[in-house]
């Protein structure tokens, strides 16, 4: 079984989105289709109600999947068809936006730490005009694994030592882990063949086939059947892994199509209120 070593390493970027809410960045949108079918991945972590009060207000997406995931901290959500939600530490929701969702998101409080991800994940061009779908479940409903050696595995999406994420049917069989090790330890995932992989790194580091991934960095891994993860400190990681699209990605803002018409398209739909229709 051939072990994935690292592709590529990318280094987060300090930016404003939303509101002026401060994030890490990954993916930009001139790379968005280099992670297919990932799209993008933010992190918010502050202690500072400065750098997240203002949220996301309003504001439309169409053609992919939002998955907002939360260590501390609490965001509300309410979209255009009256649905709201609160989204808990340890909580996850994963919002398949497909033909369109108006939405906000917003912190739930005014002070202290808040600490959370949004991944972007695209759709196949025969699944991106479906109706909108929310998978939204609290902390209490995203199993453990516990490892020999102190860590501890979430599993979100996918199944990991034959435990299952309550994310259920989603088109690109994701599997999206949280993952702690604890200093010196090691953990070996199994991985698909084909299949995309990434591990982003939020606290301590961990190597990789002797290659360093630092807090902040994200490391694309190379084909194989496993990786193998080994912490050079107690170490915070998310792992993600999903089948490839293979189509071509044209986005704009909140909109991630295949073809420069249908963006145009998307975009008149917003403006004369019948995105989500
Ligand atoms: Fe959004």
């Amino acid at each position: 079984m051939s072990k994935r070593s690292i592709l590529r390493l990318v280094n987060s970027q300090a930016t404003r989105d939303g509101d002026g809410v401060k994030i890490r960045r990954v993916v930009t949108s001139g790379d968005m289709g280099s992670l297919d079918p990932f799209l993008l991945l933010d992190e918010i972590a502050s202690d500072d109600a400065a750098d997240y009060i203002g949220g996301f207000p309003s504001h439309p997406h169409r053609g992919f999947e939002t998955v907002t995931y939360m260590l501390e901290g609490g965001f509300r959500h309410k979209d255009h068809m009256g649905n709201e939600g609160h989204l808990g530490p340890g909580g996850v929701q994963w919002m398949t936006a497909g033909r369109g969702v108006i939405h906000s998101e917003m912190p739930e409080q005014e002070e202290g730490r808040l600490h959370g991800f949004q991944l972007w994940v695209n759709l196949p061009a025969k699944d991106k005009m479906q109706p909108a779908r929310y998978q939204e479940f609290g902390a209490e409903n995203i199993p453990e694994v516990n490892l020999e050696s102190g860590g501890r595995v979430r599993v979100i999406a996918g199944s990991f030592r034959g435990v299952s994420g309550p994310v259920n049917k989603v088109v690109t069989k994701p599997s999206y882990f949280d993952i702690s090790l604890a200093d010196k330890t090691s953990i070996e995932v199994p991985t698909i063949k084909g299949y995309t992989a990434l591990v982003y790194v939020y606290k301590g580091g961990v190597s990789i086939e002797g290659q360093l991934v630092k807090k902040g960095q994200l490391a694309q891994l190379q084909e194989g059947e496993r990786v193998v993860m080994a912490a050079v400190e107690d170490a915070g990681l998310l792992f993600l892994s999903a089948e490839p699209i293979n189509e071509p990605v044209v986005n704009y803002g909140p909109f991630v199509m295949n073809t420069r018409e249908e963006i145009e398209q998307a975009i008149s739909d917003y403006r004369a209120g019948v995105l989500t229709d």
